[in-house]
């Protein structure tokens, strides 16, 4: 069974239509990137998968359960953005540890998950810095460390290192495919990014004006495009 499937998703904002009957199924613990255009839907796809915005018709379905009518935190998943988003007044440490003070896991529990996570990312040494006092790539750290605390069964990228310079978005790329092999989680991706989506993803999904062209792993895109659009896209790294 898929771990993530979208069923006839469309979503409409007003009379413009931005996803048109979408299909998909995405297989448990994979790492799968949407890209394409700006503007194309990637964005909206994954909010209505997060359970950010809704659908206007079709559905979206969790282990095979429908799960239209349920909020973020029941679908279980968590969102790292392009803004970092972090809460400004709490330490790095209370950062990551707030989604499970909101649960009300015990100390110990707290201090061990936030532990683990910061050592996976290489932050432990500013537990208790602000997030003012840290740079562009060690706030994504953290970001990405505060969505591993909660342990998520599906974590949620969009675009999260597009704020980075070159060079800290290789090493994250690289610590992203690291984290995806240790925790072994379902993974979705958002990206315009070429290399990224093609060192990234087990498959890609290339959208277009909010319909899919192809979905593929990236050798198979890459050597057979279903047709110029995808060949274009996924060709010619900008
Ligand atoms: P992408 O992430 O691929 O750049 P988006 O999903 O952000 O694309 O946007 C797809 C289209 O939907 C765009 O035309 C955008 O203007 C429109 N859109 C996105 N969110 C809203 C919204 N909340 N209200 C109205 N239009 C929106
Ligand atoms: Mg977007």
């Amino acid at each position: 069974m898929a771990h993530v499937e979208i069923k006839q998703l469309s979503k409409s904002f007003g009379a413009t239509s931005v996803l048109k009957s979408i299909d998909l199924a995405i297989d448990d613990g994979s790492f799968v990137v949407f890209v394409g255009p700006s503007g194309c839907g990637k964005s909206t796809l994954l909010r209505v998968i997060a359970g950010l915005e809704d659908a206007t018709s079709g559905q979206v379905l969790f282990d095979g359960k429908v799960v239209n009518d349920m909020t973020p935190a029941q679908r279980e998943i968590a969102m790292v953005f392009q803004s970092y988003a972090l809460y400004p007044h709490m330490t790095v440490a209370e950062n990551m540890a707030f989604s499970l003070k909101l649960r009300n896991a015990s100390k110990e529990e707290i201090d061990q998950a936030v532990a683990t996570a910061a050592k996976m990312l290489g932050v432990e040494t500013l537990l208790d810095r602000l997030p003012r006092e840290l740079s562009g790539g060690q706030r994504q750290r953290v970001a990405i460390g505060r969505a591993i605390v909660r342990k998520p069964k599906v974590f949620l990228f969009d675009e999260p290192l597009s704020n980075l310079d070159a060079e800290l978005r290789s090493r994250m790329r690289y610590e992203l495919a690291r984290l995806h092999k240790q925790l072994a989680t379902t993974m979705i991706y958002v990206t315009h990014d070429q290399v990224e989506a093609m060192t990234l993803a087990d498959k890609i999904v290339v959208l277009s004006a909010g319909h899919i062209e192809q979905i593929g792993a990236p050798l198979e895109l890459y050597q057979h495009p279903a047709n110029i659009f995808v060949a274009g896209f996924i060709g010619s790294p900008k």
